[in-house]
């Protein structure tokens, strides 16, 4: 029985887990790291995750779902074949099939998976996390930071060292800064920008091309754009090899010849390298550190491959940063490792891990000028070490009150509707002027996210409790079975041919991405191949099907010469 990590991302999901003394990525069915995280279910109800839902992107849009992470802990339902689907039922597939291909690779079952959050999830977006594991019918008892995860994996053998990590992803940002003493890891302090990634730099590619070509990208169609965005974000890619890239776009059946430096995408999008500073001061400012006073800047993250990035932080920070050639893994090493860690491996077995608060929890407090619009009145501050126990006082505003209506929030806004709330209570108060008696109101909070509310008004001495755990707001066990159960029936697409169905899926997309003359023969390719597997001949199609492999590739490379390899 064996502990998987699982680095859950917006764009890409990876696992990992601990075996013999060291992390082992452990490679997907198609033998590669990531997995996209991306679902697609075709007419027949047949589900895709990952490589092939990523060419479905663009061949079958409207079947097809990617960046679902955004919404996790949200409302927000997607729908795929006229069926409904939340973030946490999308993420679940992903899990599961990350689950299936470490089973099938480690050739033993999966007793528990450990999955990675950015920092400042939420309470919400953590339950709703654990809910998608569930989901998948797999135990996740922990969570863990994904900066948490990287300071892990990064830290060095010296006794004392100071990180700040920069997790630059397709989707969001996160930094936070972490020390190192002896065997405690503690994080100091987090911040970040959850609609800062990769995929903004392609759509300011994309912006650039059309303003280049007097096209509108407010006029294409959804399947347009992401022809348009897939082939900025190879270009995109292509920079942190080359200086300039000039590539043929094509585009409503239409060739373009679009050229991108790394200069023109500086100028072109001087905001987005500024907003990356915006989350580092903050975080630094929360630790009360400095740039020079880190021992390194850890760069994490496929956005981190930029290397505009890199020299932008190091000329605004004025210093050095270390290149890291494996950006993409480290957050998943981390959690490779946390799972030796849980596993009591005997290697790594004495190290310590601390953790911070990443929001404010407090309560809503009378607002004289807006009575319906209360204040926030935070007990634990953003970054506070965990456990924490804190106690403030409050007082009724009315002579002879008879009680207080007590909110409990997370969140950063000043007003308490716009935090998240938590939970409520109503306490009894003993009666005489305004303000007479102090109400105490202490609030703990635990390593596992659970806060125990105690308030005690001491005119009366009425007591009341409140524990408020990190699921509070989602499913029962019994509804987590039920909705498990009905996943269950749709029909995943067999492991076994997934490969094959890889091979036609990019043939179609390199279809749509190319023009007529090509066209003819990727039809060829395309119906040959679906003979061959027709034949239902098992050792005829492994044969093929590595040579259609190799003539996908060469198709692609021709098609997009500066891709240095296909994901
Ligand atoms: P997430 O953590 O959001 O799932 P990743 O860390 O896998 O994401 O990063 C995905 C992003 O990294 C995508 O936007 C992708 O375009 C970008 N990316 C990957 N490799 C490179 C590269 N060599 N140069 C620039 N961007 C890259
Ligand atoms: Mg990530």
């Amino acid at each position: 029985m064996a502990i998987i990590g699982i680095d859950l991302g917006t764009t890409n999901s990876l696992a990992c887990t601990w075996q013999n003394g060291r992390c082992v990525i452990i490679p997907n069915r198609f033998g590669k790291e990531l997995t996209p995280s991306a679902v697609s279910i075709d007419e027949d109800g047949t589900l895709y995750i990952g490589a092939i839902a990523k060419e479905r992107l663009i061949t079958h849009p409207d079947d097809s779902i990617a960046l679902f992470k955004r919404t996790m802990g949200s409302n927000q339902i997607y729908t795929l074949q006229g069926k409904q689907y939340t973030s946490e039922e999308l993420s679940s597939f992903v899990i599961r099939q990350l689950v299936d291909d470490a089973k099938a690779y480690l050739q033993e079952e999966i007793e528990e998976a450990i999955i990675s959050v950015p920092a400042y999830f939420n309470d919400a977006q953590r339950s709703a996390t654990k809910q998608a594991g569930a989901l998948a019918g797999i135990k996740v008892e922990r969570l863990i930071n994904e900066p948490s995860a990287a300071a892990l994996f990064a830290r060095s053998n010296q006794d004392e060292e100071c990180f700040l990590i920069f997790d630059f992803g397709g989707g969001t940002l996160d930094i936070s800064i972490v020390e190192c003493f002896e065997q405690i890891i503690s994080i100091l302090a987090v911040s970040g920008d959850n609609h800062l990634g990769g995929s903004d730099f392609d759509h300011a590619i994309a912006d650039a091309f059309c303003e280049e070509n007097d096209l509108f990208f407010e006029d294409l169609s959804p399947q347009e754009e992401r022809m348009l965005l897939r082939q900025c974000e190879e270009m995109k890619i292509t920079l942190s090899q080359k200086e300039e890239v000039t590539n043929q776009i094509t585009f409503k059946e239409r060739i373009y010849s679009f050229t991108l430096s790394s200069r023109k995408l500086i100028m072109r999008a001087p905001d987005l390298f500024e907003r990356l500073l915006t989350p580092i001061h903050k975080a630094l400012h929360d630790a009360g550190r400095t740039p020079h006073d880190l021992d390194q800047i850890i760069m994490v993250g496929g956005s981190s491959k930029m290397p505009t990035v890199k020299s932008y932080l190091e000329m605004k920070l004025e210093r050095t940063i270390l290149n890291h050639n494996e950006c993409e893994r480290i957050v998943a090493m981390g959690i490779g490792m946390y799972a030796g860690i849980k596993q009591r491996a005997q290697d790594i077995k004495d190290l310590i891990l601390t953790d911070i608060c990443p929001f404010t929890l407090g309560i809503n407090i009378h607002n004289e000028s807006d009575p319906n619009n209360p204040y926030m009145h935070a007990i634990i501050e953003r970054n506070s070490p965990l456990p924490s126990s804190v106690e403030h006082n409050f007082y009724t505003i009315h002579d002879d009150q008879k009680a207080v209506d007590i909110k409990i929030f997370q969140g950063e806004s000043m007003y308490a509707n716009h935090n998240l709330l938590l939970g409520k209570t109503e306490v009894k108060v003993k009666q005489g002027k305004a303000g007479e008696y102090p109400i105490k109101v202490r609030f703990t909070y635990d390593i596992n996210g659970i806060l125990d509310v105690d308030i005690l008004d001491t005119g009366s001495q009425n007591k009341e409790t409140l524990l408020i755990t990190p699921a509070h707001t989602t499913m029962s066990e019994a509804e987590i079975e039920k909705a498990r159960k009905a996943l269950e029936k749709l029909k995943f697409h067999p492991r076994e041919e997934d490969q094959n169905k890889l091979i036609l899926s990019r043939l179609e997309r390199l279809f749509e991405e190319s023009t007529m003359e090509q066209r003819e023969y990727i039809i060829t390719l395309h119906k040959q191949f679906e003979a061959v597997l027709e034949k239902q001949d098992r050792i005829q199609i492994e044969v093929y099907r590595k040579k259609f492999e190799a003539i996908v590739d060469t198709l692609e490379r021709e098609l997009h010469p500066y891709q240095p390899t296909y994901h």
